[in-house]
C-alpha cells in the first residue's frame, strides 16, 4: 500500500492509473477505522478498483469543537487494517493542505436534503462536508466513491453533489455493519465504556422493535420508539423521526419507504443509527 501526504503525490500516481485504464474506487474516512471502513473498502477491491482511501479529519463539518477535540485517532492499527484489506493508496493530505485558504466553505444548493434531521441538529455540518467531498472528488476523480448507510443522510446529500456537479462519478452504499449486539460500529463508540456499549445497543433494539408494530400511525409509532428510549436513563434522545427514505420529509401513513433516524446522546458521545422499516 503506498501511503502519500501531498497532493502532488496523490495526483501523479492517479493519472499514473488511469493512464493504464484503471478504475479507481474511493473511500473517504475519519480514521480510527473498524469493520465498516473495511466493509467499502472491500467493496471497491470487489469492483475492480484501483481502491483510495483517506483519513482526513474535516474540522469543518464540526459543530462543536469538543467533539473534533475528543475524535480518536489510531494512524498505527489503521494502517494495518488497510494493509491486510489489500487498499491500494492511502492519503493522509494536512489541513494546510486541504483548506490553502482557510476554512472557506463551497455553498451549494442540494434541494433540502441537507435541511432536516442532522441539518437541523448540527448546523452548518453538511457544508463543511459537501466541502471537503468535493475537494476531494476533483483530486482523485473516482469513477466509484463507497459511502455507509450508517450516515444515511450524508449518503443522500453526496448523491444530489455528484448529481449536479461530478456525473461522472458513481455514488455507491454500503450497508451498516454493527457489533454482535446491534451497536451500529462508529468511531465514536471508542469513547464508550463496557457498559455504554451495551446500553446504546437498545437504540438498535429500539428500531427493531418498532419494525414489529407496523400497524401504528407514523406518529404513535414515533411515540412508541420515543418512549422507548425515554425510559433509559443514560440516554438522552435528541431525535427519533420516521421520515420518507428518499425525501426525508417526515412520513405518512401512504409513505411507501418509511426509514427510522434516531441521534440520542450517552455521556458525551453523540450517536446516529437508522433502519429501513418494512412494508
Ligand atoms: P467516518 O470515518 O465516520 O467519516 O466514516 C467514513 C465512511 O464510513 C462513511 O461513508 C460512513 O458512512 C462509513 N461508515 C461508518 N460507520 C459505518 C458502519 N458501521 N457501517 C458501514 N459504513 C460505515
Amino acid at each position: 500500500m503506498k501511503i502519500v501526504n501531498s497532493i502532488g503525490e496523490l495526483s501523479k500516481i492517479i493519472n499514473q492509473q488511469k493512464h493504464s485504464h484503471q478504475k479507481i474506487g474511493f473511500v473517504p474516512t475519519m480514521g480510527y477505522l473498524h469493520q465498516g471502513h473495511v466493509s467499502l473498502v472491500e467493496k471497491s477491491l470487489n469492483d475492480g478498483c484501483y481502491t483510495v482511501v483517506s483519513i482526513f479529519v474535516n474540522p469543518t463539518q464540526f459543530n462543536n469543537a469538543s467533539d473534533l477535540d475528543n475524535y480518536p485517532s489510531s494512524l498505527d492499527a489503521d494502517i494495518k487494517k488497510l494493509k491486510l484489506a489489500n487498499c491500494d493508496l492511502l492519503f493522509l493530505p494536512t489541513k494546510e493542505e486541504m483548506y490553502p485558504e482557510g476554512d472557506k466553505l463551497i455553498s451549494f444548493n442540494l434541494e433540502g436534503i441537507d435541511k432536516p434531521l442532522e441539518g437541523e441538529f448540527r448546523s452548518g455540518h453538511f457544508e463543511g462536508v459537501v466541502t471537503i467531498v468535493s475537494k476531494f472528488f476533483e483530486l482523485i476523480k473516482p469513477n466509484y466513491a463507497y459511502f455507509g448507510e450508517k450516515d444515511y443522510q450524508q449518503l443522500l446529500v453526496i448523491k444530489q453533489l455528484a448529481k449536479k456537479m461530478f456525473p461522472n462519478i458513481a455514488i455507491v452504499a454500503g450497508q451498516i455493519v454493527r457489533e454482535p449486539n446491534g451497536l451500529a460500529m462508529s468511531s465514536r463508540n471508542a469513547r464508550l465504556s463496557e457498559t455504554e456499549r451495551e446500553i446504546a445497543s437498545k437504540i438498535y433494539n429500539t428500531m427493531q422493535a418498532m419494525n414489529t408494530q407496523r400497524d401504528l400511525t407514523v406518529k404513535k409509532l414515533e411515540e412508541y420508539g420515543s418512549l422507548l428510549l425515554e425510559k433509559i436513563p443514560e440516554i438522552e434522545l435528541e431525535y427519533l423521526r420516521v421520515v420518507d427514505a428518499k425525501t426525508l420529509l417526515p412520513a405518512t401513513e401512504h409513505t411507501l419507504s418509511q426509514r427510522v433516524f434516531i441521534a440520542a446522546h450517552i455521556g458525551e458521545v453523540r450517536l446516529i443509527d437508522n433502519m429501513e422499516l418494512r412494508a
